[in-house]
């Protein structure tokens, strides 16, 4: 006979990352709830409210919203992939690891890639992307509202009013900023944009809210070439999202539940108390962290309040970042890319934006900082 396998100890974590963040009692509770088949009329329902809330958190009346059953990533190339065909040619928004992961999914699809580039810390240039999208006038632009390798929030309505005015669909990344501060997909006039589950909604990794506008729809029903992907082809789900309710996958149930109950809370604190809550936790850091001698690597007027980006003033920051961690149970998030070693990202998201958490936080870490 074999031993048992034993059971995973997992200790708790306060996860002040860059995601996932804590997950809410009421949101693990409700991923516990019994499973039931995805055709249930009583799912059914459930779906049909997730996907109007998911609606309202976007900001938008008249897109097409649902869950794309995988992480943020996936809901970019649901969003990129069913949008481009080869040829295309897409202008990329470039400031972080995350517009370059778009621009490596546009090249893969075969889409000619127009790069609007950016130091990372700093937005993009207004005037130089609406330039771009005048001159090279492409049939897709996309950028990143909220990119969570910098810290740095994009200011996105005048650039979705020039894409709009140059014939081009704008596809937003709002994986980091959805529910943490503002996103007005109908105002900004974006097409197409997607998030992740794990970050400001509090709700663990796991699937991918996106919302289609009317001109994305239309783009895709009149595509020449089939979307390269099977399980993202939105003409395909859409079938099940629709009234004939044609299976393609089996939706994942309890995570749609979990994302059900972390969008009710979102829209039951109210989205505009969601914001300022993110803010006042921002701001509360700001000040604790600037009084111990880190420097913030965004201008204020770029700064995420979920995702703040410092410079520590320690030589070995992975070994303090490490005693957080392991001594200490809390998590921050190292540098991507070409910060590694260099920044640290400290998430405020969901749960976490409290001045409470942050005080723990800052409490833990300066008796750390001095020794
Ligand atoms: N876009 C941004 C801005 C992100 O921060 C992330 C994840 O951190 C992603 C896309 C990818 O999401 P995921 O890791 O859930 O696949």
């Amino acid at each position: 006979m074999r031993e048992p396998i034993p059971e995973p100890l997992l200790s708790e974590r306060l996860l002040l990352g860059p995601g996932p963040s804590n997950v809410a009692p009421e949101v693990r509770a409700a991923l516990a709830r019994p499973t039931i088949g995805h055709l249930d009329p009583d799912f059914l329902e459930l779906l049909d409210q997730v996907q109007a809330m998911i609606a309202e958190v976007f900001g938008t009346n008249d897109s097409l919203t649902l869950p794309i059953s995988a992480t943020g990533s996936a809901g970019m190339e649901a969003c990129l992939i069913n949008l481009i065909e080869p040829g295309d040619r897409v202008l990329v928004g470039i400031n972080g690891v995350f517009g370059t992961r778009m621009a490596t999914i546009v090249e893969r699809c075969g889409g000619e890639v127009i790069r609007c580039e950016a130091p990372m810390g700093e937005p993009l240039d207004t005037d130089r992307f609406i330039g771009l999208l005048e001159r090279e006038r492409p049939q897709v632009a996309a950028v990143v509202h909220a990119e969570t390798s910098t810290g740095v929030a994009q200011p996105v309505a005048a650039l979705g009013h020039a894409a709009r005015r140059a014939n081009a669909l704008l596809v937003l990344d709002c994986v980091t900023s959805l529910s943490g501060m503002p996103v007005a997909l109908d105002e900004w006039q974006v097409d197409a944009a997607y998030s992740g589950t794990q970050k400001c909604l509090g709700c663990p990794p796991g699937l991918s809210p996106i919302a289609f506008g009317p001109r994305a729809i239309e783009r895709l029903q009149r595509r020449k070439v089939p979307v390269q992907s099977w399980y993202l082809d939105l003409s395909l789900i859409l079938g099940y999202f629709g009234e004939a309710r044609v299976y393609h996958h089996t939706a994942p149930i309890n995570m749609i539940y979990a994302l059900h109950e972390a969008l009710r809370r979102a829209l039951n604190e109210g989205l505009e108390a969601r914001f300022a809550r993110h803010h006042l936790a921002h701001e509360h850091l700001v000040k604790r962290l600037e009084a111990l001698g880190f420097e913030f690597w965004v201008a204020p007027e770029f700064r995420l309040p979920m995702l703040n980006t410092v410079v520590p003033p320690v030589s070995d920051e992975a070994k303090l970042r490490r005693r957080l961690l392991i001594e200490h149970g809390i998590e921050i998030g190292a540098g991507l890319g070409e910060l590694a070693g260099r920044v640290w990202r400290i998430g405020l998201m969901g749960e976490n934006a409290r001045i409470e958490v942050v005080d723990r936080f800052v409490d833990t870490l300066e008796p750390l900082l001095k020794a």
